[in-house]
């Protein structure tokens, strides 16, 4: 990418203008992250209106037609290959989206979230997927008219997972998912024939929730976590949201008979955290100051969280921190806690599932979206065709529609396209841990010592800095060495079926 020249009019003029919608989009992520958090229940409603106002103001500033003729002045400025060749990019994406759907069909698609979130919270407690049936078949034929509208021919599942994943396209993770499936399946399989079980009971007792968020605070400063550009609150799903760059915060939840959730649940967000913070300096509140891709955010928490919290390095560092915050739980070290950090079990509920069976939960809501999108599958038949997508990927069957197709709230919420971005983290966390071991040697033992910065100094370096001035393959592929596969992640699986459960099928 070409150095940065002095900018033209037209240039300045489109970052002023986008600053103002960054700063509204700063205000709003505020707002929200103070409604999961410190909101006092009275004051939902009213919440609700002013984030209803912000985002309007959004919506002006990307319509407005001034936006647009800078943006088309900068258009025929850039060089290919230039900063402002990806700014522009980056920009007209939001653009796009706020300009090609039509008023009508964004209030419906709005009516249609309330009602499909509605409809879905009474069938999950009745667990009877029939009332959830027609508003999910409304929300596809919106978001269907949705996606045909801003691709502009081609397939409007494309347009969907685009939002969140930019570039992606279905027809080229179907063989990714298929080729997944078919090594997966077989490799859970053989660890339920294996007959070994894995004693957890080091990782139960009883562990104080304060202590166990001292501990997870701990953690992540030695990761790098900058807390005078963040903060760590309590609140009831754990999430991660950037304010701005310099303000990044993250929230956790304990469970106090367990302390895996709450450790691992921090790593996660700081992952993501790590990430918002080291995005790049000089183009803050320009279009391209935003992460990537939901899939390379995903890639951020998961690396933290799998291949450096779960590594034996990593442990041999913090069982004596452990150990001081727990004096009086059970005594273990690095390598009895190991395998109990790395159990295969198949399970019905996708958020409990581990690192090996989780894809197969992901590949399953993946199929049957493109399928429901695609028009080979109808709505009343959708929980039959999970339960039997259960039974073949993970030799288990819903015995309800609540613990089956009623699970996650993301198709209520119109979300389609959303689910792949969680796998493509997974690959991309996997192909990036092996790079950083080819580039900086032997991680494990830099974790030992409690030196993880030299970790996020490469991460800064290769991929965070960059924002969003190239687009995901292409910076995934330039920090790796090649495009994305799932060869390291499976290997990563492989290695340590192997080490836990004696088992390494064809
Ligand atoms: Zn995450």
């Amino acid at each position: 990418m070409r150095a940065h020249q002095s900018p033209t009019a037209a240039e300045r003029r489109l970052y002023e203008l986008w600053s103002e919608y960054h700063d509204l989009q700063a205000a709003e992520s505020l707002l929200e992250w103070d409604q999961e958090t410190y909101l006092p229940s009275g004051a939902h409603e009213t919440r609700g209106e002013v984030l209803a106002t912000v985002a309007a103001l959004k919506h002006r500033c990307l319509v407005a037609p001034e936006l647009g003729d800078v943006l088309a002045e900068c258009a025929e400025q850039a060089d290919e290959g230039s900063v402002l060749a990806a700014q522009v990019r980056a920009a007209r994406r939001e653009v796009d989206r706020a300009v090609k759907i039509p008023e009508r069909l964004k209030r419906e698609i709005a009516a249609a979230r309330s009602a499909g979130l509605a409809a879905w919270q009474a069938a999950r407690k009745a667990s009877d997927f029939s009332l959830f049936a027609g508003p999910l078949a409304t929300m596809i034929e919106l978001r269907r008219e949705e996606g045909a509208a801003v691709a502009v021919g081609g397939d409007p599942y494309d347009a969907l997972l685009d939002r969140y994943e930019p570039g992606a396209r279905g027809a080229d993770l179907e063989p990714l998912f298929r080729r997944l499936v078919a090594t997966l399946a077989p490799l859970v399989e053989a660890v339920a024939a294996s007959g070994v079980t894995v004693d957890e009971s080091i990782a139960l007792g009883h562990f104080a929730g304060e202590r166990q968020v001292e501990l997870g605070r701990r953690v992540a400063a030695a990761a790098g976590y900058d807390f005078a550009a963040g903060r760590l609150d309590a609140s009831t799903h754990p999430f991660c949201v950037r304010i701005h760059r310099r303000d990044v915060r993250m929230t956790y939840r304990f469970q106090e008979d367990d302390f895996r959730p709450c450790l691992f649940g921090i790593l996660h967000e700081c992952g993501h955290g790590l990430y918002e913070q080291g995005l790049p300096e000089a183009w803050h509140r320009t279009p391209v100051d935003d992460a990537v891709s939901l899939g390379v955010h995903e890639s951020q928490s998961l690396l933290w969280e799998n291949h450096v919290g779960r590594s034996r390095g990593f442990w041999r560092w913090l069982v004596p921190v452990f150990r001081e915050t727990f004096p009086a739980a059970a005594v273990f070290d690095a390598e009895d806690l190991w395998p109990v950090l790395h159990t295969v079990k198949p399970s019905l509920i996708r958020v409990e599932a581990d690192e090996t069976t989780y894809n197969l939960h992901v590949a399953v809501r993946f199929e049957l979206e493109l399928a429901l999108f695609h028009g080979e599958l109808e709505v009343p038949d959708l929980p039959r065709a999970w339960n039997d997508r259960y039974e073949r990927y993970l030799g288990i069957r819903p015995a309800n529609d609540a613990e089956g197709v009623l699970q996650d709230v993301h198709w209520a919420q119109g979300s389609f396209g959303y689910f792949p971005t969680y796998t493509l983290g997974m690959l991309t966390a996997a192909q990036l841990a092996a790079a950083a071991r080819r580039d900086l040697g032997d991680l494990d033992a830099a974790f030992a010592a409690g030196e993880l910065r030299p970790l996020l100094g490469w991460l800064r370096r290769r991929l965070h800095g960059q924002g969003r001035l190239r687009p995901a393959g292409e910076l995934i592929a330039g920090v790796t060495g090649r495009p994305l596969d799932s060869a390291d992640f499976v290997a990563h699986l492989r290695r340590n079926a192997e080490a836990v459960y004696g088992v390494n099928p064809p």
